[in-house]
């Protein structure tokens, strides 16, 4: 039996935001769309990160869309365990993704340890990667930038645009040639959103035969950017006026960046008085540094900034702070300052500490500007939980929190579908990737409505044939 040309297989982000990873075979060669930790409770995490669903060695090529753990963060384990090909990425991404691995590694063995400390030894489990494995896939790398077309394979064109999401983040588009005929996929990766602080917007989207989109906020809006970076300075006026610490918790890459831009605007522009930021983060500190390397990938805006000599992501008084020791002194401050730490959803890292010292202090303030899954510590903070655990201690969250949901760095409802209205009549298939089922079904209903046909969400492991 003949077998198809082109079979795209959908094994992680399937109805879920996490762990983004498509297979793509055409002809006789494996393509790899990006290769994700799948981020959840940890037994599950460990069985599904563990294991591949195909064999990692008969992977020839993977293409990867930005640096954000849940789209790169398996890769060392597809290294270790036989994958031998290139790893083609923006050069941003090649350079966020050796701080990002290189972290993930620790975490990994740290995680291991902590499984380790009752077992016998005999039985001890190994950590997912490690810092060797994270090296090997760093050499594995090839950058090319955004809008230079490049063949993988003799019968494969590749080209990134910008997906204006984080930095080097990647929209691709793969024309793959047999016998004369084309067949082209378009992989949104995550989608950024028009009026972002420091970056590019989104380019718009390359018409393609199948395109893979993300849906992480299908049915929900934003405010515009404008008015949330206003929101943000009235609320940390407030706080540092009444003399209470501000507290943010944000993760290092990406999400720190642009906070601190539109802080140190607001500072500029007299919105907010001079304070002092401290951004405890070792993580946030090394991607602040990879983000000054690439000032080609930042928007006229931020440029004309940069020339004028302004202070954007750091200055004077911006404190990165390294040693947990910093960490903890940084409790004994009694004057009114800003504090952003790891991680966004409250779950582990150093903002715990701070919320565990300053939570209870109604002078103080919690800023809520990522996304939040239901039943982490920063969801209970937002639905006033009357106590809270935090570390060893059960707390009741006096301080003030302020949700600001509209700082997100993703493309809205609207947002995906003035990307994708413009191309999505044409394609043969369109599939519903990177989002809850719940959010998936909303814009799927909205494309519908719009007459586009042939909307698909597909569940882990569905497979298209062509
Ligand atoms: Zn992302
Ligand atoms: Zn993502």
């Amino acid at each position: 039996m003949a077998t198809s040309d082109l079979c795209i297989t959908f094994h992680g982000a399937a109805r879920t935001v996490t762990g983004s990873m498509h297979h793509i075979r055409f002809r006789n060669r494996h393509y790899l769309l990006d290769c994700g930790l799948y981020q959840g409770r940890r037994s599950e995490a460990r069985e599904r990160n563990t294991t591949f669903p195909f064999r990692p060695k008969d992977v020839d090529v993977v293409i990867l869309s930005h640096a954000h753990i849940d789209h790169c963060g398996n890769l060392p384990n597809l290294v270790k365990q036989g994958f031998a090909g290139p790893i083609y990425c923006t050069p941003a991404t090649r350079d966020l993704i050796a701080v990002m691995l290189a972290d993930s590694a620790k975490i990994q063995e740290e995680d291991a340890a902590f499984l380790n400390r009752k077992k016998p030894k005999d039985q001890a489990i190994q950590p997912l990667y490690n810092a060797i494995d994270v090296r090997n896939t760093l050499r594995r790398c090839q950058a090319i930038p955004y809008h230079q077309t490049f063949h993988p394979e003799h019968d494969l064109e590749v080209r990134f645009t910008d997906a204006g999401h984080i930095l080097g983040s990647a929209i691709t588009h793969l024309r793959f040639t047999a016998n004369g005929t084309h067949h082209t996929v378009t992989f949104t990766g995550d989608l950024g959103r028009p009026g972002m602080p420091i970056l590019r917007d989104p380019e718009p989207l390359p018409e393609a035969d199948w395109v893979i989109t993300e849906s992480t906020y299908g049915g929900r809006l934003h405010e515009p950017p404008e008015k949330s970076i206003d929101a943000l300075g009235v609320a940390v006026k407030r706080i540092l006026s009444r003399g209470g610490k501000v507290l943010i918790p944000a993760f290092s890459l990406g999400r720190t960046q642009s906070l601190l831009y539109d802080l140190q605007g607001l500072i500029r522009q007299g919105a907010v008085p001079a304070t002092s930021i401290f951004v405890d983060s070792p993580l946030a500190l090394a991607s602040t540094n990879v983000y000054a390397m690439h000032s080609d990938c930042f928007d006229d805006e931020t440029m004309d900034l940069l020339e004028a000599d302004a202070d954007l992501i750091s200055g004077n008084n911006v404190y990165y702070l390294q040693r947990a020791i910093d960490s903890m002194t940084l409790n004994e401050r009694l004057d009114p300052c800003i504090i952003i730490a790891a991680s966004g959803m409250c779950e582990a890292g150093r903002i715990l500490h701070h919320l565990k010292h300053h939570v209870g202090d109604p002078k103080n303030g919690v800023l809520i500007v990522s996304y939040q899954a239901e039943h982490t510590l920063g969801w209970k903070l937002v639905k006033r939980w009357p106590v809270v655990r935090i570390l060893d201690r059960e707390i009741e969250p006096k301080a003030e929190v302020v949700p600001l949901p509209g700082l997100s760095s993703h493309a809205d409802h609207q947002d995906l579908l003035n990307a994708l209205l413009p191309i999505a009549g044409r394609a043969k298939g369109l599939f519903l990737v990177h989002g809850e089922l719940r959010s998936a079904e909303a814009l799927a209903e909205a494309l519908k409505e719009q007459s586009i046909p042939h909307v698909h969400i597909p569940e882990p492991g569905f497979k298209i044939e062509v």
